[in-house]
């Protein structure tokens, strides 16, 4: 009866990656049966998959929200500042941790030197191929960050463009290029993050007066995270489509040998050493608890992060592992769980800077120290900056790309495995985000238990 209980317990976080197998398992079998599939098969096979993505996705905009005030306005002010301290002190040193891995990988198992097959560059698309510069690329970073009109910032996002001055089409250095603001659609997820921590200091310095504006939040809350325990229950079913979709779409992975393939497992083995090695043994170090129980407790979101390819997406899960299964304080899950699922990906800043490196390596470019240290700051940047989607990480890394000296359509050269790397590396972004909350959680229990709990737990 143990059996049984621990079986209903956990059983659909065993569903869920029942769903990942068998998503894998049916993907290919018709990819290997039936070959090469219509846009319009593909869509019917991921249409359940996309209802249940979506209606994660729906829960992003309440959660965060929702959470970060709540746990803020909870929150003593100096607590919060010390939390907050903490959690950015985690975010950088792992997120540094990984970047300086995946160079010591990278610049030890060479994948891109040699005499390869060589590269056929395949037509990429446009958004990929954007020009840009690193520091126009920080710039727009801090620029989302002060949205300037709030329901605006649910929908959309600024971004700088560059066009080639007419006076001198064929000028090759960008920063003589004009800039140009662009309006992309997109929630901007770092200034809405930004302006939710700003409204929770408020809230927490105006207590009594505004007691009701906070309470609406805390109920917000309370509602986001019930609807997101019917959504978690749909998470095999969808993550099973989800997986089975993306397969059939693949293209033919036989040319993934060679430098490709070497690159695949460089980035790989970076990810596996950071989720499974690095971050379990601060997490040990720091709390002194094991991390093998809290891996298994969080198992749930890192399927669900796999099957999405998006830590925002993930966010409602991540939440729910933690406090449910982990037992977190509510305070510190909500708090650094949704400024983590923005800013902390240890498994995009590793991707980004093995990547820039391979690329380099490719293209035979010399790499001086310099550059090194120049990529290794550039990727923790590109990581901060990527947004919690799929692919996010393709599309930032033109700015480590630029740092090298390397033009954007160099992406197209990774192109071919970046989806499947893609899941992986949010699967240890979405570790990275659990393993800080919990550390800090641990760090932060004393001052935690002068405050009085909350009143809502769920
Ligand atoms: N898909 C990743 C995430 O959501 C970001 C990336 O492209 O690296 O965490």
């Amino acid at each position: 009866s143990k059996w049984k209980a621990c079986l209903k317990t956990n059983f659909l976080t065993l569903a869920t990656i029942g769903g990942v197998v068998c998503g894998i398992i049916l993907g290919v079998i018709l990819k290997e049966t039936v070959g090469s599939f219509t846009k319009r098969e593909v869509m019917y096979v991921s249409f359940v998959g996309d209802i249940f993505l979506r209606m994660l996705k729906s829960l992003i905009l309440p959660l965060i929200i929702s959470s970060l005030v709540s746990a803020i306005a909870s929150l003593d002010l100096s607590l919060s500042g010390r939390i907050a301290a903490r959690a950015i002190a985690y975010y950088l040193t792992t997120t540094v941790a990984a970047v300086l891995l995946g160079i010591a990988l990278v610049a030890s198992i060479r994948p891109g030197s040699g005499h390869g097959d060589g590269f056929v560059n395949e037509s990429t698309d446009t958004e990929i191929q954007r020009n840009v510069t690193t520091v126009d690329t920080l710039l727009d970073l801090v620029r989302n960050m002060f949205p300037p009109n709030i329901i605006q910032a649910c929908v959309e996002q600024t971004r700088t463009n560059l066009v080639a001055p007419a006076n001198n089409k064929n000028e090759t250095d960008l920063y003589n290029w004009d800039v140009d603001e662009e309006i992309v659609q997109g929630t901007n997820i770092l200034g809405l993050v930004v302006v939710a921590v700003v409204v929770g200091i408020a809230l927490a310095q105006l207590g009594e007066e505004t007691r009701t504006i906070a309470n609406f939040f805390h109920n917000l809350m309370a509602l986001s995270m019930k609807i997101t325990t019917w959504i978690i229950k749909l998470s095999p079913v969808g993550i099973l489509f989800l997986v089975t979709a993306k397969i059939m779409e693949m293209e033919d992975m036989g040319m993934v040998l060679g430098q490709l393939g070497l690159y695949f497992a460089t980035v790989m083995v970076g990810l596996l050493v950071q989720g499974f090695i690095v971050l379990p043994l601060i997490y040990l170090l720091l709390t002194r608890k094991s991390p093998i129980p809290y891996i298994i407790n969080m198992s749930q979101a890192i399927a669900t992060a796999f099957g999405t390819a998006s830590s925002s997406a993930t966010l409602p899960v991540t939440i729910q592992c933690l406090e449910e299964k982990n037992g977190i304080d509510p305070r510190v899950a909500r708090f650094a769980l949704p400024i983590g699922a923005a800013i902390n990906m240890d498994g995009t800043a590793l991707y980004e800077a093995v990547a820039a490196i391979f690329i380099a390596q490719v293209r035979e470019v010399e790499l001086t120290v310099g550059t090194y240290i120049a990529i290794s700051i550039t990727a923790t940047a590109a990581s901060i900056g990527a947004a919690g989607i799929p692919q996010a990480g393709l599309v930032t890394m033109v700015m480590v790309l630029d740092t090298v000296g390397l033009p954007a359509e160099d992406v197209s050269l990774i192109l071919a495995v970046d989806w499947l790397l893609d899941r992986f590396r949010t699967a240890i972004n979405v570790m990275g985000d659990a393993f800080g909350a919990g550390i800090v959680a641990h760090r932060s229990q004393k001052e935690l238990n002068t405050l009085p709990k909350q009143n809502e737990t769920s």
